[in-house]
């Protein structure tokens, strides 16, 4: 019988990937925790209504991408796409905004659309997420900018770029929305139908648009970041000031926008020519709006995205295990005997021993600890046991020495 696959653009993560997102994942912990993040897992399963809520109605996530279905009670489900309208709701539904005046939550979990697979790109993806609810000031737009930038420092990337930009509030988006809309106009016969069909709805949606005609017509098309008010002017001013302070190099993008509706003023993107054409591997923007929109109080809200799969093919070397491998070798019923008490001795110690089993020859022993990278082998025969030691070889220079069979002792002798 053949055995079955798993579905596409889903896949199985192992060996040295998933190595690359443990070290991610580590690099980042250690920053939440100082910078004062509080964890929170969300469900991946929310209903349908939430996306098309808050990521909004003609956005490519909830036209094309997400994976709904309906449930065995006739309810409409879908599989988040991503997190921060579940932590919203989230947040909302413990009234976390009537118990603490800034809420700094993480979650760190798979995300779902249903995509065309690429590069880098899949179905089920995982992503770092990052909120903070309840501080208007720049401030917070620039401290998780800077957080990202201190991850990726720890994690040795450096070939990035820190785009950003602002994309205003609601009173000088309508203005843009209409300056825009009477240049698209005269640019209508190029666009692809789904951006002409979008043109009233959600003309923004058209810088997103990877249609290669969109593109050209826009390329003198007007930009949100003429038409700010002077309060937005002045939240991207200070927001790149406090980057300066930081000592965060970024570049100002005048065209980026999200793909998503709730952004308000500063968004950005981490981007590395080394990714090829999905260049972005980090990317968030402020959700002033968003709370109150979910049917919470006014409440400002900011927040990040790091995704994982693109930022482990950032992360070029592993660092070496810190802690040397030792292999037991046994060779004899009454040498047998001794594993169970020094596996437990090492483990407990905090010390890896690795064995086989069972245990053939003691040359197909030696050769696979060496197989496994294994530093030091601890040689134990019938004769060592009956003179109360064991052999400890060093690997690499095949050099050995005697040490008194001690289980108790025996992970701090071996340390020297
Ligand atoms: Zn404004
Ligand atoms: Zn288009």
């Amino acid at each position: 019988m053949e055995h079955l696959t798993a579905l596409r653009g889903f896949r199985d993560i192992y060996g040295e990937e998933i190595e690359r997102f443990t070290l991610i994942e580590r690099a980042a912990r250690a920053y939440f925790q100082l910078l004062g993040y509080k964890e929170i897992e969300i469900p991946v399963l929310e209903k349908t209504e939430l996306f098309k809520r808050s990521i909004g109605d003609t956005t490519d996530i909830v036209e094309k991408e997400m994976f709904t279905f309906t449930d065995r009670s006739g309810d409409s489900v879908t599989l988040r796409p991503e997190a921060t309208a579940g932590i919203v709701r989230a947040y909302l539904q413990a009234s976390l905004y009537a118990k603490e005046r800034a809420s700094r939550l993480f979650t760190v979990g798979p995300m779902f659309r249903h995509e065309r697979p690429q590069k880098g790109r899949f179905r089920q993806f995982y992503q770092m997420d990052v909120e903070v609810f309840g501080i208007a000031d720049p401030m917070a737009d620039a401290e998780l900018i800077w957080m990202v930038f201190l991850i990726l420092g720890r994690l040795g990337v450096t070939n990035y770029t820190v785009e950003i930009n602002s994309v205003g509030c609601r009173g000088c988006r309508d203005e843009f929305r209409k300056a825009l809309v009477r240049f698209l106009e005269s640019k209508k016969e190029g666009l692809c139908t789904d951006c002409a069909g979008r043109l009233d709805r959600n003309p923004l949606r058209i810088f997103d648009c990877k249609n290669a005609a969109c593109f050209d017509a826009i390329t003198d098309a007007p930009v949100i970041f003429d038409y700010l008010c002077d309060e937005c002017r002045k939240h991207f001013d200070d927001c790149l000031g406090r980057l300066g302070a930081f000592h965060v190099p970024y570049v100002v993008n005048k065209r980026l926008v999200r793909g998503l509706d709730y952004y308000t003023r500063t968004v950005f993107e981490f981007t590395s020519p080394d990714l090829g054409a999905q260049k972005a591997f980090a990317a968030g923007g402020r959700y002033d709006n968003l709370v109150e929109e979910m049917g919470g109080p006014s409440i400002p809200g900011t927040g990040l995205a790091i995704g994982m799969e693109r930022l482990a093919l950032l992360v070029r070397e592993l660092p070496p295990g810190q802690t040397p491998l030792y292999f037991l070798a046994r060779v004899g019923e009454e040498a047998e005997a001794w594993l169970i008490p020094l596996l437990d001795a090492f483990v407990s110690s905090g010390m890896p021993l690795a064995y086989a089993q069972p245990a053939r020859s003691l040359k197909s022993q030696l050769k696979y600890a060496n197989s496994l990278g294994a530093d030091y082998a601890l040689i134990l025969a019938d004769e060592e046991v009956s003179k109360g030691i064991v052999l400890m070889r060093d690997m690499k220079d095949g050099t050995q020495k005697e040490l008194p069979l001690d289980p108790a002792g025996l992970p701090r002798l071996v340390k020297g």
